[in-house]
């Protein structure tokens, strides 16, 4: 597999609102294969293949959970709110660059010494607006930086490999999906018009996925993501049974934890195609039903009059935090099962 590829996707800075940086290293990637883009005026990025008679979309989202600016004080530290799903307990230490309009600046995340606690502190989790970034710069020299009111606030992780054929990185969710997006773009023949859509503001309710579905009008939509792999001591296989290294997740429902609202239940159709052409192939694969989310595969669907959708994940331990672990196999199954899907006559 190109691990270049992965780790300049992952490495690239894209906070929800604010993805291209990671829409110019697919631009790059995909044009030097020869492959057009094109871009619409929110930033998501599409490019197609194939002249068949039927549209098959397949979405991965650019956007990774980030921070945005919202107040500077006097002395130059930086309060923030949250772009998507960010666990309040893993914030406190993090590095990260904030986004100046004119200098990028690093900062740490600061929140008060165990130390200085009292007794019943020391107990509770600290919450994000009892925490603050520290550049070091006052605040005339942030400004002069052009760091104000919303500017985009990344995490710096890079990437590095694992034992046993694991990376952990940053953002896999969901460049780990972009990169299949463009291998299977590069690799494919396809049967019918394929149009990748590479969406933006995934993490904050399916945004680009729903405005680039209703621009496309396809026939069948798939959603590439990835998914909770509860391969250790703190998950039980009946909680969350998906196994990092045994190939990609085909999700069968997914939505909110309570009643699997707000998401989505693949059409058993496109589903058992996706099925259908893993077990000719010999591509192990995965069932999942997953509570507690959903991906750009539920917006697909309810677009235009309902379009047929279904989603593929990449297993994924430690989900929206900044070290986010998956399988180079699991990544090459998810790039030959949607090569296949690419080349096959859909069921729509
Ligand atoms: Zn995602």
């Amino acid at each position: 597999m190109d691990l270049e590829l992965l780790r300049r996707l992952s490495e690239a800075h894209g906070v929800t609102g604010s993805e291209y940086g990671v829409a110019a290293v697919i631009k790059e990637e995909l044009q030097v294969s020869g492959v057009r883009t094109y871009e619409d005026k929110f930033g998501n990025l599409f490019a197609e293949k194939g002249s068949g008679g039927r549209t098959l979309m397949v979405a991965a989202h650019t956007d990774e959970i980030g921070l945005i600016v919202k107040h500077i004080d006097e002395k130059g530290f930086i309060r923030f709110a949250k772009l998507g799903g960010i666990a309040d307990q893993i914030l406190p230490a993090q590095r990260v660059l904030i986004h100046g309009m004119k200098k990028k600046v690093q900062g740490v995340i600061g929140c008060k010494a165990v130390h200085v606690m009292k007794d019943e502190e020391r107990k509770q989790l600290v919450t994000y607006d009892r925490m603050f970034i520290d550049t070091g710069a006052t605040k005339e020299q942030l400004e002069g930086y052009g760091v104000r009111v919303g500017t985009p606030i990344t995490f710096i992780r890079g990437l590095t490999e694992l034992e046993n054929d694991l990376v952990v990185g940053k953002a896999m969710d969901d460049r780990a999906g972009c990169y299949v997006l463009i291998e299977a773009l590069k690799k494919a023949n396809p049967e019918n018009k394929v149009v990748a859509v590479f969406t933006v503001q995934e993490e904050v309710g399916l945004r680009g996925a729903t405005m680039s579905a209703n621009a496309v009008k396809p026939d069948i939509g798939i959603a590439i993501d990835t998914t909770i792999a509860g391969d250790h001591p703190e998950l039980s296989e009946q909680d969350a049974p998906v196994r990092l290294g045994k190939g990609p997740t085909i999700v069968v429902a997914d939505g909110r934890k309570d009643s699997l609202g707000g998401g989505m239940i693949a059409n058993p159709l496109v589903r058992g195609w996706l099925m259908e052409l893993a077990e000719k192939s010999g591509i192990p694969y995965q069932l999942e039903v997953l509570e507690g989310g959903t991906t750009d595969a539920a917006a697909i669907q309810m677009s235009q009059s309902g379009i047929p959708s279904a989603c593929i994940s990449i297993p994924s331990r430690y989900v929206h935090s900044f070290s986010e672990v998956i399988s180079k196999k699991d990544l090459e199954g998810c790039v030959e099962l949607l090569v296949k899907a690419m080349e096959s006559k859909t069921p729509f």
